[in-house]
């Protein structure tokens, strides 16, 4: 028996790689990273010190688009229902690798979802069959994310740094099209460059599709519409009010969309 455990680069999904080894030993433990290729350095070197630490394999793979590709190749910006980037890189790649390699009876996948997230876990525990999915982080004993990366850290592993600059995951370069607007806010605060090349990639689709769409919303005079990333940044720099809250959610392999279609 295989156990593979979706390994994200978030803290979760190292939290719950421990346990698995825990309970099954290193020696059937795979760890499945799926790249969106717009990761960012600090994931990697998370990925090849953790898994060189647990001594155990780590399999790359990846759909050779990024989410800014797939919006174009699907005629549609990601926003905070509809994900298509998740689905396209990294529940499809995903399945496919497992599906080549092992029967449902070879093999049991694992998330990172912790005990916060319990009500995330009916959709992938639907989505994954006849594979059987489990959650070690959603069971006892609770731990927090914080103390995840206390524990990393006393392996000698420094967090990712995305975590240092007060992200709330450590996905796809600090960018999502399912984050809000305090989210979009610390990225152009922490990595002004690639909020700048997010801000000029959501523009080329815009032009691309001839429409005004938006990642972002934001409600006007009790109307909510589109808010492009240049908006965001000239209401920033202008000190005009966002609302930092809004943080949105991310949630590699664990969201699903409106649709009832699995987002990752
Ligand atoms: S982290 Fe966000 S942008 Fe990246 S693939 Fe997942 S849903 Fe898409």
């Amino acid at each position: 028996m295989k156990h593979i455990v979706m390994y994200s680069g978030g803290i979760g999904s190292w939290a719950a790689a421990k346990r698995v080894i825990q309970a099954h030993g290193k020696e059937n433990v795979i760890l499945l990273f799926t790249d969106t290729l717009i990761e960012d350095e600090g994931l990697y070197r998370f990925l090849d010190e953790t898994s060189a630490e647990m001594g155990v394999e780590l399999v790359r793979i990846a759909d050779g688009r990024t989410p800014w590709e797939v919006y174009r190749d699907e005629r549609f910006l990601g926003n905070s229902r509809l994900a298509p980037c998740s689905h396209e890189l990294k529940q499809k790649p995903a399945r496919k690798w497992i599906e080549e390699h092992f029967a449902p009876d070879e093999c049991v996948l694992y998330l990172g979802i912790d005990w916060t997230e319990s009500h995330r876990i009916a959709a992938p525990t639907k989505n994954w069959l006849p594979y059987t999915v489990k959650f070690p982080m959603a069971e006892e004993p609770y731990v927090t994310k914080d103390e995840m990366l206390t524990e990393l850290e006393r392996l000698g592993i420094r967090r990712p740094r995305l975590y240092e600059m007060g992200f709330v995951h450590n996905n796809c370069g600090g960018f999502c099209c399912r984050a809000g607007q305090g989210h979009f806010a610390n990225l152009l605060k922490q990595l002004p460059d690639r909020f700048a090349q997010c801000e000029a990639n959501e523009e080329a689709i815009r032009q691309y599709l001839g429409k005004d769409v938006t990642i972002l919303k934001k409600t006007r005079k009790g109307v909510t519409g589109p808010y492009s990333l240049r908006e965001l940044r000239e209401d920033i720099e202008r000190k005009n009010p966002v609302d930092m809250q809004d943080i949105g959610g991310c949630g590699c392999f664990v969201n699903y969309d409106e649709s009832g279609e699995a987002s990752e």
